[in-house]
């Protein structure tokens, strides 16, 4: 049976294409109020495809974005079939051609073999293919093999806001599921599938150093006001120190050790530090000393800035003393960390570096 499945899909793979084509060109970006109208249109996609599979598919609706919900009806699978929880996200992160994209990031293409847009690896890609699958089966056996529930949630890009509470409201239809899979993680390489077995964590913050109580002339005040850009930038500047690693105090204290035989496997993976710089669009990795570049990746825990501005960004110059500057800074951490215990001795640090002169929230 299974053969016949993968004959079929194969042969149908233009149509998957298409299909694909057509949810990723919804720009379903969750963070920005402005794609709301979107974000419901890729919601209402994934529900009418699960609809056209045969399941029983609707939207919970959330103060934020929709969830997708379906299960297969009594007639589509055997009575006593397994119970499978499938869980994928329909929203992205903001893409603009602006930021380095060769071809319009909602406008999918493909090239050298490669379906290129926002969301084909994250995570429409993945769901679809489960969608084709399921699709697949249908159309060759009358019935699937498993029990299927599938939540397709909105907000994975924002922190799964309502997730728990969409979870809580299905608790009876999800805790009977005896696997969940989860298709949100990368191929290693072509042809190298890969199990994905843990994930760093996310940390985020965004902070404001305050200066004077408006923007002023940098020739009339500078030098004698302190200036919350120079502030802020060194104060970004005292987060790492010269080999790369994070100087939060405590910050590494807990991180859990990797066996040396997993680092051995790891270090036997079709992975190079050159493929890696070129995919990067970087002439050589960086990143703490000591670690291989799969290792920084995989399970160092990291602190980066992810935003920054302040004073003038217009064209031509403008000499102004700004009133204020802002950053936005996300940490990743790792087994074994605390993010609480991080979060104190963060909000502790920032303290600690704030020069006279300024305020930070
Ligand atoms: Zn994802």
């Amino acid at each position: 049976m299974l053969d016949s499945v993968l004959i079929w899909a194969d042969k149908n793979r233009g149509r998957w294409l298409e299909d694909l084509r057509q949810w990723l060109a919804i720009p379903s970006v969750s963070t920005q109020q402005s794609h709301d109208a979107d974000v419901a249109a890729a919601a209402e996609w994934a529900m009418l495809s699960l609809r056209g599979i045969g399941l029983t598919a609707e939207l919970i609706s959330t103060p934020r974005h929709p969830c997708v919900f379906a299960t297969t009806p009594a007639s589509l699978c055997p009575a006593h079939a397994p119970h499978i929880l499938f869980y994928g996200h329909y929203d992205v992160q903001p893409a603009q051609i602006e930021d380095g994209w060769h071809t319009p990031p909602f406008k999918p293409t493909v090239k050298n073999g490669d379906l290129i847009a926002r969301g084909s690896s994250d995570d429409k890609g993945q769901v679809h293919a489960h969608l084709a699958a399921l699709l697949a089966w249908r159309e060759i056996a009358s019935e699937l093999p498993v029990r299927l529930t599938v939540l397709l949630e909105g907000e994975e890009e924002i922190g799964s806001i309502n997730l728990p509470t969409v979870m809580e409201q299905r608790r009876d239809q999800l805790k009977s599921a005896q696997a969940l899979i989860i298709s949100d993680c990368n191929q290693f390489a072509p042809g190298l599938p890969a199990l994905t077995c843990g994930l760093r964590g996310l940390m985020y913050y965004q902070m404001e150093v305050q200066g004077p109580a408006a923007d002023l002339h940098s020739g009339l005040f500078g030098g004698a006001v302190a200036n919350p850009a120079n502030a802020l930038v060194e104060m970004l500047a005292r987060m790492h120190d010269g080999q790369g690693r994070v100087t939060l105090s405590g910050f590494y204290d807990d991180v859990a050790d990797v066996e040396e035989a997993l680092r051995r496997q790891w270090r036997s993976l079709p992975f190079t530090d050159d493929q890696f710089a070129r995919e990067a669009g970087i002439k050589t990795p960086f990143g703490e000393t000591g670690y291989t570049t799969l290792e920084r990746k995989w399970i160092r825990p990291t602190l980066d800035i992810n935003g920054l501005w302040s004073g003038y960004q217009g064209p031509g110059a403008k000499t102004v003393l700004p009133a204020r500057a802002s950053a936005k800074l996300s940490m990743r951490l790792v087994p074994n960390q605390n993010p609480q215990k991080i979060a104190t001795a963060f909000e502790a640090f920032i303290q600690q570096i704030t020069p006279p002169g300024v305020a930070v929230t």
